[in-house]
């Protein structure tokens, strides 16, 4: 099956929203394995709307509209695709329900148009919104079939992942089960690991695997087609074992995990504590990790030292070590996670100080971060990183780093691995 995205609405036309309704639906249908050969944009216009449908049903499976199913006069996909392919709009009992009963709950005054939403095409399958008031449709004519969908980020990512997509699926299978199952990497690029594993992503067809690169993060999709679950997974783990193989030292976790997950989960399988003082990265570092259910067993707290004279006064940052080195530097990061550690009583302390950019630290160009660890009573160790991104791509990156560097060097001092 391959697909098509409308997306309808003049304010997409101005310049005054993003499509980004048609970047998620796409990346759900990747999952689903159905292509998509094009976005269409089309404004509040019938005529131009008709012709766009005209246009993607000679090209297109499925057609997948987002927009313009509200109340108002510029509301206007669903009488448009009614009139093109000559069907009905009926009332549908269970939405006008719902929207009546939203407006007697607040005691508001329904209007007339309000009522309207709970058109839909006659003979198609309603998507059930709850987020909003106008429901959803996936009508099957002919050779094609139609989804409907409100324009509201909101209301359209739930009723597309819980409403089409299973309806979607199951056209696809036909009986068959999908499971897929993403494996993460880091301190691995794109373009390395794609090269390592060439010979996998071309010679695949069942499981399928697919690279997707975000914020300094590789991932690979596994996705597997069988009969039923569990040889579904066995396509999976054969697959996977596979490319552990080659490149399983980078892989740092799998489906929903992250790199503060896996970090906290390590913490916390060794009973470690830890603190960080943070210059660059001013609490971000603790913030990622506090995002973490469980992690109040191993976060005790942490500094935000950004200046040098709080580095001295509050973490105790020697006057020398910022003479000598400057704050950029090895010997600053590694005093900082020392300082905190003590400061806070922790088995580790974490210091993070850099340059992130737009402009140079002194002789420091842009991008250029320590990392301090200081584990136990063992001498602190530092990391230099070199990035060059934006400014807070880099923040976020030297944190995203410090979690791996803080995993790896766990690993290597034989603390228990998860
Ligand atoms: P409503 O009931 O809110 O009128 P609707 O289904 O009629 O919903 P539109 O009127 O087309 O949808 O758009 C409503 C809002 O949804 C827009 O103002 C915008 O904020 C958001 N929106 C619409 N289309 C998109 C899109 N393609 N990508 C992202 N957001 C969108
Ligand atoms: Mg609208």
């Amino acid at each position: 099956m391959n697909a098509e995205i409308i997306a309808v609405g003049s304010e997409l036309l101005l310049g005054q929203i993003t499509n980004t309704n048609a970047q998620f639906i796409s990346s759900q249908l990747s999952e689903l394995g159905i292509n998509v050969y094009y976005h269409t944009v089309v404004g509040d216009n019938p005529q131009r709307l008709e012709e766009a449908i005209r246009i993607a049903e000679k090209r297109a499976d499925c057609i997948i509209f987002s927009g313009g199913l509200g109340p108002t006069k510029d509301d206007l996909t669903k009488e448009t695709i009614a009139r093109h392919l000559g069907v009905e709009l009926k009332f549908d009992s269970v939405a006008l329900s719902y929207i009546e009963d939203f407006f007697a709950s607040r005691g508001r005054q329904m209007t007339e148009n309000n009522r309207k939403q709970a058109l839909v095409l006659e003979g198609c399958d309603v998507l059930a919104n709850h987020h909003g008031m106008a429901p959803g449709m996936l009508l099957e004519r002919g050779k094609h079939m139609y989804i409907l969908l409100p324009g509201p980020p909101k209301e359209l990512h739930p009723m597309f992942q819980f409403e089409a997509k299973p309806r979607l699926a199951k056209k696809m299978t036909q009986g068959a089960m999908i499971v897929s199952h993403v494996l993460r990497f880091y301190g691995i690029g794109e373009a390395e690991l794609e090269v390592r594993v060439q010979h996998i992503l071309e010679a695949q067809s069942n499981p399928t695997v697919a690279p997707l690169a975000t914020d300094g993060e590789v991932t690979l999709r596994i996705t597997a087609k069988a009969d039923n679950e569990a040889e579904a997974w066995s396509l999976i783990e054969a697959k996977k074992a596979e490319i552990l193989a080659i490149v399983g030292e980078y892989c740092y976790g799998v489906d929903d995990d992250s790199l503060a997950s896996k970090a906290v989960e390590m913490l916390l399988e060794n009973g470690l504590t830890i603190a960080a003082a943070e210059s660059l990265t001013a609490g971000l570092f603790q913030s990622e990790l506090a995002e973490i259910p469980g992690v109040g067993q191993a976060l005790v707290g942490g500094l935000v030292t950004y200046n040098e004279q709080v580095k001295m006064e509050q973490l105790g940052v020697s006057a020398e070590t910022l003479a000598h080195h400057s704050v950029v530097s090895s010997e600053c990061a590694a005093e900082m996670a020392f300082k905190v550690r003590e400061k806070f009583g922790t088995d580790i302390g974490v210091g993070l100080t850099g340059a992130a950019g737009p402009e140079a630290h002194g002789n420091e160009p842009p991008g250029t971060i320590w990392i301090g660890l200081s584990i136990g009573q063992e001498p602190p160790i530092t990391y230099r990183l070199q990035l060059s991104g934006s400014r807070n791509t880099n923040r976020l990156r030297a944190v995203k780093f410090t979690f791996s560097y803080l995993m790896r060097q766990l690993v290597e001092k034989g603390y228990r691995k998860i």
